[in-house]
């Protein structure tokens, strides 16, 4: 069985083929600049040397014909046609409150996350340009969407609502949902493989540090609470998302600096978190090296971000009743020793005691606290894909 695994964001498509009889990863690639001037895909088989094909391609659907070409290609392609594909699975960002698990895509379920695209404007409209190109060109294969809310809807009432006034989550569902779930459940299952015990029996503080970030408390192998909330703006600070802060400062610098509502949720979005502090950048390895050089903003805005994913890493240990596991994943969680020693930096008194020389480690699947670390710290690298390819298939295999 071979799994399409798809990935549709406004003007960029990743995809990856999945072979899921063994899970091992058949081809990958990126298509970028859809419709705009320059578009390309970088393709690459397993084995073969990388593609790149310039083509034009004004759409989706033109650039998913081009994947699909490359993939079948007699020369850089892994596979003989496209009757080999057996399902498609798409990661959809936002599935509301309808969708706890994965679903078979149907009418209704299209209808569902047309609905849904209120909640995420920026995301779910290209995944459904995702799910509804691919449908035209692959009619019979049947399509499954992955949703990064889906594993946080376990959450308690009390997690997810907003001190609101109640009738605004009545009429308008706003409430916390979370993201990064397919990445959360993804680790969590891994670390609990890692300590050979049974994911239901654990207490794990997961912590998915990528470009966007967000850390989540899964007792007994449920996500209980996520840094996360109404959108992927709240919890921790990020590249150049601002996180947690006080609602009424956004009047008040609305009034000041004479900007518009949207002038400042673009702010808050884009120039804030460790870009704003630093003032440097928002990728960690240009910070890290700025606050090595003696950049005291650089510096300070490591420090805001270990600071907060510690208080995220203490309060889930308290909402939870204790604490067996902390794993770190994506981009700066999987390679940066730097920043997982100083978030687990003090935390003794908890049970947290990370071993320097194992922590001296970037992307591998590996315990990094000491053996007498009652909580263990676990480095897993994320594989959202293969974990969308595993629900495909236990949806339609
Ligand atoms: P996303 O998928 O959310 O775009 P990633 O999970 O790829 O993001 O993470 C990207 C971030 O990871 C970048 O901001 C970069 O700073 C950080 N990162 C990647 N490699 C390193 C490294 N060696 N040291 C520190 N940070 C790193």
């Amino acid at each position: 069985m071979k799994v399409l695994v798809m990935n549709c964001g406004s003007s960029s498509l990743k995809y990856q083929l999945i072979n899921m009889e063994n899970e091992e990863l058949l081809a990958k690639g990126i298509a970028e600049r859809i419709g705009i001037e320059g578009s390309f895909v970088k393709h690459e088989t397993t084995g073969k040397e990388k593609a790149v094909i310039e083509e034009p391609m004004t759409d989706h659907k033109a650039a998913i014909k081009i994947v699909l070409e490359a993939l079948i290609h007699a020369e850089y392609g892994a596979i003989q046609s496209m009757s080999e594909i057996t399902a498609v699975g798409h990661r959809v960002v936002h599935g509301g409150e309808k969708f706890s698990g994965s679903v078979v895509i149907d009418k209704e379920v299209k209808a569902v996350l047309e609905e849904c695209s209120e909640l995420a404007p920026l995301h779910n409209p290209p995944n459904l340009m995702g799910i509804y190109a691919c449908e035209e060109i692959l009619p019979n294969v049947p399509m499954v969407g992955v949703f990064d809310t889906a594993f946080h809807q376990t959450m308690p009432k009390a997690s997810y609502m907003y001190a609101l006034p109640y009738d605004l989550y009545e009429k308008y569902k706003i409430r916390r949902y979370g993201f990064h779930g397919t990445s959360h459940k993804y680790v969590a299952m891994k670390a609990a493989e890692l300590l050979g015990q049974p994911l239901e029996s654990l207490k794990i503080v997961t912590c998915h540090l990528g470009n966007g970030a967000s850390v989540t408390a899964i007792k007994n192998g449920k996500s209980v609470d996520t840094s996360m909330g109404f959108t992927p703006l709240e919890g921790l600070a990020m590249g150049t998302r601002c996180g947690d802060l006080d609602p009424a400062i956004i009047e008040f610098w609305m009034k000041k600096e004479n900007l518009t509502i949207a002038e400042v949720n673009n702010a808050m979005n884009k120039k804030s978190g460790v870009l704003g502090i630093s003032g440097v950048s928002s990728d960690f390895r240009d910070v890290e090296e700025a606050a090595n050089a003696g950049n005291e903003r650089a510096q300070l805005a490591l420090d805001f971000y270990y600071q907060r994913v510690k208080k995220y890493i203490g309060a889930y240990a308290a909402e939870m009743g204790g604490l067996d596991a902390v794993v770190f994943t994506a981009g700066l969680g999987e390679n940066s020793i730097v920043a997982r020693k100083e978030i687990c930096k003090d935390l003794e008194f908890l049970g947290i005691k990370i071993d320097d020389e194992k922590n001296s480690i970037r992307g591998k699947e590996t315990v990094v606290s000491t053996e007498d670390s009652t909580v263990k710290v676990i480095l897993v690298p994320t594989n959202e894909e293969l974990m969308i390819a595993r629900e495909t298939k236990a949806l339609v295999g």
